[in-house]
């Protein structure tokens, strides 16, 4: 590992998952700081999950005790993990902020419970306690080895973003400057913990930058620190060449390109959020991902351009929760720009379009969209185009998954794609719909959800393990 002046870590919800394993984060933090230190924390595994289900309960309206049930459980869960990951001077603040935390959670949920409605803007807020719980314990557990350390929201550290709440960007001119402004100095003095996820606009609201997200705060505060490195420890060696809970013979990839990163982490690679990467490339800054329960592997290393790339496909992801959107109708022939009005209503309608297909004759447009957005979706080319007759009909598959395998290696390489089909036909699955416009380094598809899975192995057969 090389020497780094300046370094953000970022531990994932696994790797703070109990009190014991906070002790070992602080440990690893202990042997791998460099003299300028960031730390970033998600949530205890589980919690987020838990405030967002429990939030669209509440939403139905339901009696103020069992609230105080699930409040309960969530202060005991923190307390207990401060006893246990916090030496007993220096458990005071966390505790206080916990008690504080869980009072307040308390009077949201029930406030949420009595209006009935669950806007972003209140889930945002529900689901920022679960870092906001965690922060003070990994921060309280730095301080029990000797770290002086203190912790901070997202916000308090300076990332100030837009008001799109569950999906918000940071406002990069204003919060470079103050991220800079508040965690220089507490560098210098500690190691200052960061909540990922949570961030809060210019009128100080909290938002959050959509689910995985803390990753994405580590390299938000990497990028406008202009650390050497990003590093982000989670509960895998590293990126591999598919996810090793669907295939086992998944392999490490030792070293991968920005570009190649962002893809997978795209098609689904859940090892990195996807917009992880762009702070980083923006500045040059390598990320590594490690695994915290085997911190002896060096890991992942993403830079931005591989020494040699030996290997025509890195990687093979499975995205799930889709949909297929079949658009279809006489009145799309010859009606120019039809395809682009109706991609323009669903982005007004903040549908995000993963992969578009149009067959030749016209009659018909293949969109993939995530499953939380379909309702939406339908509605919206109803309203604006089978109403109006522009289009005959749209019909949705919501059982599908998109599999992509993904490689600068593919750039320039013939028949890839031809040995990418065979394997899945004699794997004996049905494609639904291939993606248009893909970008040179990866090839997508859509196939029903049950078939992921074998898919998924007989690419990695063919590509990974055949090699
Ligand atoms: P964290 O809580 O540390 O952010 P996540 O659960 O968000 O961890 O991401 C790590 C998980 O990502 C792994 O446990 C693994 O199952 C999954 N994953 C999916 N695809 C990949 C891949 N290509 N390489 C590594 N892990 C992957
Ligand atoms: N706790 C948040 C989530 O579960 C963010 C994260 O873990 O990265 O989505
Ligand atoms: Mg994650």
């Amino acid at each position: 590992m090389p020497e780094i002046d300046r370094l953000v870590m970022k531990f994932g919800g696994t790797s703070i998952g109990t009190g014991k394993r906070i002790r070992g984060v602080a440990e690893i933090v202990r042997r791998n700081r460099a003299p300028e230190t960031v730390v970033v924390t998600s949530a205890m595994a589980g919690v987020t999950n838990g405030l967002v289900e429990m939030a669209n309960t509440v939403v139905k309206g339901i009696a103020e005790e069992e609230i105080r049930g699930f409040v309960g459980d969530i202060r005991e869960k923190h307390l207990a993990t401060i006893e246990e990951a916090v030496s007993q001077d220096h458990r005071e603040l966390g505790i206080v902020e916990v008690e504080r935390l869980c009072m307040e959670l308390e009077k949201v949920l029930v406030g949420v419970s009595y209006v009935g409605e669950l806007t972003p803007r209140s889930l945002d807020y529900i689901m920022s306690f679960g870092e906001r719980l965690s922060a003070p314990i990994v921060s309280g557990a730095l301080n029990s080895l000797g770290i002086r350390s203190r912790w901070f929201t997202g916000l308090e550290a300076g990332i100030v973003t837009d008001s799109n709440f569950g999906k918000a960007q940071p406002l990069w001119k204003i919060a470079n400057k103050r991220i800079k402004k508040v965690l220089t100095p507490e560098m210098r003095n500690g190691i200052p913990v960061v909540t990922g996820f949570v961030a809060g606009d210019g009128e100080g609201r909290i938002t959050t930058l959509s689910r995985g997200g803390s990753d994405y705060t580590a390299a938000i505060l990497g990028a406008a620190l202009e650390a050497e490195e990003i590093w982000i420890w989670t509960d895998v060696d590293g990126m591999m060449t598919t996810d090793p809970k669907l295939v086992k013979e998944a392999r490490i990839i030792k070293e991968i390109s920005y570009i190649e990163a962002m893809e997978l982490a795209y098609f689904g690679a859940k090892v990195l959020h996807p917009k992880t990467i762009e702070p980083a490339m923006e500045k040059g800054i390598p990320v590594r991902v490690r695994n915290t329960f085997n911190p002896a592997n060096p890991g992942t290393l993403i830079v931005r351009k591989q020494d040699k790339i030996r290997e025509t496909v890195k990687a093979i992801t499975v995205m799930e929760n889709l949909v297929l959107l079949t658009i279809s109708g006489v009145g799309m022939i010859g009606v120019p720009g039809v395809a682009a009005k109706v991609f323009g209503a669903l982005a007004e309608a903040k549908v995000n379009i993963l992969m578009i297909s149009q067959g030749s004759s016209e009659v018909n447009i293949s969109l993939v969209i995530a499953r939380s957005d379909l309702e939406r979706a339908v509605e919206t080319i109803k309203r604006e185009f089978v109403t109006k007759n522009v289009v005959r009909e749209v019909q949705y598959n919501p059982e599908v998954a998109a599999v992509a395998i993904v490689g600068a290696g593919m750039q320039g390489t013939k028949g890839v794609a031809a040995r990418v089909f065979t394997a899945v036909a004699e794997a004996d699955v049905n494609v639904l719909m291939i993606a248009q416009g893909s970008s040179e380094v990866n090839i997508s598809f859509v196939v029903g959800r049950k078939d992921a899975k074998t898919v998924a192995k007989a690419l990695h057969d063919e590509f990974v393990m055949g090699k």
